[in-house]
């Protein structure tokens, strides 16, 4: 799934890619996505602004609407030019983006005024678009339960909001996104790496020092990853259908039998919270 430096990939692309630019016409293949009443809502619209909320895209549209795109498991946005041969939609470009099977899963499109097409390619089709009022926002329920961006979170306030939640796994603590939004299961693996905390630590047992770690390497990960364009280890691609390269330099996600960084021990795999979890047994005491 997309986490936070993905989505921050993808918006920062589309800020460069379609804003300004009106949505003149949609398609769709996926029935939840109700293409006809979603038509007449976006079409002639300008979108004013995008912004990342957690894992969320928000468009703002003219006339304050806003549509919501949350990419879930296998979503991510693409900028081109397609045509549709044999009942598929065939990017017209040659190359990566054309050839890469993780960007043929063409299931919505928006034509823009320049002539360009934004497309969202979802092998599962899990992906979420929902239009509401701009006003609105506050209500939203994806929106308004979100706990402060991993980014933008101070440490008084990534401390009160982590200790709230002391019997759990540090592990699903960081990835609740009502703690803290933005982080799931790759990078909750390698901030734990990286600050030597086992993922089923409860908060708890967890001292300042330790919690300061989590927290730099939490700030420093994410930015890491940013800068690399996130992680492409399952099917995520950027708006030019690239992979990222944060995947290559990843410190523990699905690192199991390689050595640690750290002491080269192998490194192991558990499940927590059904979500397959590598920790280095040596560097990751548990600690209770
Ligand atoms: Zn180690």
């Amino acid at each position: 799934m997309p986490e936070l430096p993905e989505v921050e990939t993808i918006v920062r692309d589309l800020n460069n890619k379609v804003l300004g630019r009106k949505i003149q016409d949609i398609w769709s293949d996926v029935k939840k996505f109700k293409v006809q009443s979603l038509k007449l809502k976006v079409v002639g619209r300008k979108i004013e602004k995008i912004e990342r909320k957690g894992k969320n895209i928000l468009f703002h549209l003219s006339g304050g609407k806003l549509l919501l795109v949350h990419q879930k498991m296998t979503g991510h946005f693409l900028c081109g030019r397609w045509e549709r041969k044999k009942g598929k939609w065939i990017n017209v470009e040659e190359g990566f983006l054309r050839d890469d099977k993780m960007n043929n899963f063409i299931h919505l499109i928006f034509w823009l005024s320049d002539g360009n097409m934004l497309a969202l390619s979802d092998l599962r089709k899990f992906a979420k678009v929902a239009f509401f009022d701009t006003q609105k926002i506050e209500n939203i329920k994806d929106i308004k339960n979100l706990g402060p961006d991993a980014l933008n979170v101070s440490m008084a306030d990534f401390k009160k909001r982590v200790l709230r939640k002391n019997n759990k796994d540090i592990k699903q603590v960081l990835m609740d996104q009502e703690t803290i939004a933005g982080i799931g299961n790759i990078y909750a693996d390698d901030i734990l790496w990286k600050a030597a905390i086992h993922p089923k630590r409860k908060p708890q047992f967890i001292n300042d020092n330790d919690l300061k770690k989590i927290f730099s390497a939490m700030k420093s990960i994410l930015a890491k990853s940013i800068k690399k364009r996130g992680t492409s280890i399952s099917d995520f691609r950027d708006t030019a259908g690239n992979k990222g390269g944060y995947g290559e330099i990843r410190l523990a996600y699905k690192r199991k039998g390689d050595p640690c960084g750290r002491c080269g021990v192998k490194m192991e795999r558990i499940k927590i919270g059904g979500r397959g979890t590598c920790f280095c047994p040596k560097c990751q005491k548990t600690g209770f």
